[in-house]
């Protein structure tokens, strides 16, 4: 019998796997895609390098830093170009870069008078009672704390571009849980976050975050973990049914038509909500399971598209650019992939990946990838003043991209929790749990790991 047995080789049961791995336990990790990685993937073609799924890493602490020096990654890590700072929104039609300064904020015709006003008062707002902060989405607070305008201009784009989702959707403490405690702690968002900064000098803990990639692409990361756990990563094998006999569980997966089986001490389940729900449980984790709601993840495509730089009028000084609902364009935006990142692109030439989808526009998952294609050439023509047609052109889909924290999340965690707490041995992680960024579900890992 093994340790444990981990269900899902994306980032979070990669991590935990390896750590557990290296700490002497006996695990396997189960896997139903041929790659391990979930969405992290890399594709070096034609002289291009793009990411199918996420194209940077926010590392959010020092621990994640060096889990990968000591993944032997350390000379691959790529730091975002300094060009790339810039972040634009679109505003009728025209991508405007996103204030960096006071000085900037005064002048931008992002937001209105009214709008800039609004933002002075925002530390004089009274703060809600935590009862009711329990169902505020993020476009309630966001409106509540700073105004419309920053609501629309700011994080409904952002929203967009880290959730793909809908800021009237999401619930703030599960969605951005610091900006919850900012106002909880610190009665004001900037209150809070002083009051946040000052703690982590006190406790030698500060950090500055930071976005990142590799020389090889994102998909490096996961290639690494995967080829270090050899043959105890099963690829090409669905989980199909958990049952647990006495105190240990049998993992029962489908390979090439073949039914295998496992049995362990321990059960670590880093799946996707609706891949935990297909599962045939024992009935007395099926049944709570069946009665909690199910998470939304939307579909997004993903469009790398090459062109000459001659082609494109915008200076591309930026990260990229984010398109407000209240705007036209259909894309969720663009990423100006080869001012990001060194060697993405072929001399005199350059890489964006678009944005497509989305909880905005779920519609558009059925869309064939030269209809995706006309969508994002006729948006990308006006907003970068882009001319001609791609030299490039791959399109990376994903029906169930992001799990969205609206308000089934909360009933969602606490009957994971519970059969957690029920169960000895099971614990749940990754991005349906514990946070839908990279490095959140590399921390996932790693608090798993550490229960093993
Ligand atoms: C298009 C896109 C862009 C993104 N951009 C960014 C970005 O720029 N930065 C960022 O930080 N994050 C980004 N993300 C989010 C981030 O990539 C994910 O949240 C993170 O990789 C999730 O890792 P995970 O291990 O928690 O889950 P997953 O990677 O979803 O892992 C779950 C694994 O379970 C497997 N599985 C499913 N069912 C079964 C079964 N029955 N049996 C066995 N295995 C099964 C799946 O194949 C998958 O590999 C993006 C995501 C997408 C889709």
């Amino acid at each position: 019998m093994q340790d444990a047995i981990i269900l899902g080789g994306g980032i979070s049961g990669l991590t935990t796997a390896y750590l557990a791995q290296q700490r002497g336990s006996d695990i396997s990790v189960v896997e139903k895609s041929t790659h391990a990685g979930g969405p992290i993937r890399s594709s070096s073609e034609d002289g291009y390098l793009y990411e199918k799924g996420p194209n940077s890493l926010l590392l959010p602490d020092p621990w994640v830093e060096s889990f990968i020096e000591e993944l032997g990654l350390s000379d691959q890590l790529q730091e975002t170009n300094p060009i790339a700072d810039k972040r634009y929104i679109v505003k009728r039609g025209r991508p405007v870069a996103v204030p960096s300064s006071p000085l900037q904020t005064i002048f931008t015709p992002l937001f209105s008078l009214r709008g800039k006003l609004g933002f002075l008062l925002e530390p004089f707002r009274e703060k809600i009672s935590e009862r009711d902060a329990r169902t505020e989405t993020v476009a309630s607070f966001v409106q509540r704390r700073m105004g419309k305008d920053f609501l629309d201009y700011a994080i409904d784009p952002f929203v967009s571009g880290v959730y793909a989702g809908d800021p009237h959707q999401l619930i703030l403490k599960h969605a951005f849980p610091l900006m919850r405690g900012f106002e909880r702690d610190g009665g004001s968002i900037i209150r809070g976050a002083i009051k946040h900064k000052k703690k982590q000098k006190r406790e030698g803990t500060a950090y500055k975050k930071r976005s990142i990639s590799f020389k090889e692409g994102l998909g490096i990361l996961p290639k690494t973990i995967a080829r270090k756990l050899g043959n105890r990563l099963w690829l090409n094998s669905e989980v199909v049914a958990v049952d647990r006999i006495d105190d240990t569980w049998q993992v029962t997966w489908k390979r090439d038509g073949e039914n295998f089986k496992g049995l362990a001490k321990k059960l670590i389940v880093c799946l996707p909500s609706h891949a935990i729900k297909r599962i045939a449980w024992s009935k007395a984790i099926a049944d709570p399971l069946e009665a909690s709601p199910k998470l939304t993840y939307p579909p997004v495509h993903s469009l790398a598209l090459g062109f000459r730089r001659d082609q494109i009028q915008h200076s591309l000084d930026g990260f990229g650019v984010l398109v407000p609902s209240q705007e036209t364009p259909t894309i969720l935006g663009a990423l100006f992939s080869s001012s990001l990142y060194e060697g993405r692109a072929p001399e005199e030439h350059c890489l964006l990946t678009v944005m497509v989808g989305g909880v905005r526009h779920p519609e558009l998952a059925a869309l064939v990838p030269d209809k995706l294609l006309e969508i994002a050439l006729h948006d990308l023509r006006p907003l970068i003043g882009l001319e001609g047609e791609p030299t490039f052109y791959r399109c990376s889909s994903w029906p169930h991209a992001i799990p969205q924290y609206t308000k089934e999340f909360g009933p969602w965690k606490e009957t994971l929790r519970g059969l957690e707490e029920e169960f000895p041995g099971l614990h749940f992680g990754g991005n349906c749990i514990d946070g839908i960024a990279m490095g959140a579900s590399i921390l996932s890992g790693k608090r798993l790991a550490d229960l093993l």
